[in-house]
């Protein structure tokens, strides 16, 4: 147990006590996996759990085992605001910075919870109480596995909540392609799979699930939106609002564009940007040492991890795009060589 407060938050969980377990914006598959695996294992110890999202998470996450009771704050207000005005803990789940979670984030400074946060990115802020916070770590599924592990309750782990760990894992590396050069997680995907996950299975259901409409915007994305800088090794694409309307867009459909853009050879830093709910929303990835959480951080008032990170903008989509492109100079030496 490196992290001094692990001991901490086993402790403060000991006693049954009612729960709220909360994740950022935009579910992806770490952040709901972490989360309901981690209610699930609360629930067996005996506390009242609700997880709780800002906003719908993508349909190809809903085979999750626990997914349909999850509260989406944006959608069912009353009931997101009970839960954490009476919640003896709230736990923060894959993200570290209450703004990112909206509203609910209100609601978690105004209750008189204890605050413990489960997360991977850079930086966390001082909001929390307990903190289980190592940017080292492939995903929150990880840091959630490891809790349960070296708490001694690794007998309480089953199929089902294997399988969200799984996902959480699987779908922040990349399938085990980055952020993962260790072996550790290699060894816990093995005791998941013995735990009876079904990678194949898990697999399918996350990336063989596309409509028609998702597949052709990616197509569209890439062979008509697709921008390529090569002296500045920067490639980027920029969705509007008109564009996802024309492919009936759905959330989660443009997951993964950014990182067709990083494959091309010597690009070195992808973004995405989308016009969406009024704002503009950014991905950005990079490669080697080019720190994409630096730059969201300092320039458009984002952040995440060293080579994926996002931000939101109200700048309106060209203005946005522009500041990007103007920046761009500044960084043309470090983006040259990030090896
Ligand atoms: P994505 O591009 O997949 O939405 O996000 C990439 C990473 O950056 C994720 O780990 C996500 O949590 C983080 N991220 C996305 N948007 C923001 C943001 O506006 N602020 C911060 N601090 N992190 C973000
Ligand atoms: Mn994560």
């Amino acid at each position: 147990m490196e992290n001094p407060d692990f001991k901490a938050i086993s402790e403060l969980l000991s006693h049954p006590g009612t729960i709220v377990v909360i994740t950022h914006t935009n579910p992806d598959g770490d952040a709901l996996g972490s989360s309901l695996a981690l209610a699930k294992y609360l629930q067996k110890k005996n506390h009242q759990v609700t997880v709780i999202v800002p906003d719908p998470f993508p349909e190809f996450l809903s085979w999750m085992p626990g997914s349909s009771e999850v509260v989406v704050s944006r959608q069912e207000k009353d009931r997101a605001k009970t839960a954490i005005l009476n919640a003896d803990i709230v736990i923060a789940a894959d993200f570290n910075n209450l703004s990112r979670v909206n509203d609910a984030g209100h609601l978690v400074k105004q209750s008189s919870a204890i605050k413990v946060l489960i997360d991977h990115h850079l930086y966390p802020t001082d909001e929390f109480d307990l903190k289980i916070s190592t940017p080292g770590t492939s995903s929150t599924s990880e840091l959630v596995y490891d809790f349960i592990q070296s708490g001694g309750d690794a007998t309480l782990l089953d199929k089902e909540m294997a399988e969200c760990l799984y996902a959480g894992i699987i779908t922040d590396t990349g399938s085990l392609s980055y952020s993962c050069n260790y072996e550790k997680t290699y060894i816990i995907i093995a005791h998941l799979i013995r735990l009876g996950v079904d990678g194949e299975h898990i697999h399918r259901l996350i990336y063989d699930t596309y409509s028609e409409n998702r597949l052709r915007l990616l197509g569209y994305s890439i062979s008509d939106q697709l921008v390529v800088l090569p002296e500045y090794h920067t490639a980027y694409i920029v969705l509007s609002a008109e564009d996802l309307a024309r492919f009936d867009y759905q959330i989660g459909d443009t997951e993964d564009v950014v990182n067709y853009a990083l494959s091309i050879k010597d690009i070195n830093l992808a973004a995405l940007f989308m016009e969406r709910d009024g704002i503009v929303k950014i991905s950005f990835r990079s490669k080697g040492h080019f720190s994409v959480d630096k730059f969201a951080r300092n320039h458009f008032e984002g952040g995440g991890h060293s080579n994926a990170s996002g931000a939101n903008c109200c700048t309106p989509l060209t203005d946005t795009v522009e500041q990007f492109r103007k920046l761009l100079p500044d960084y043309q030496s470090q983006l040259k060589s990030v090896y």
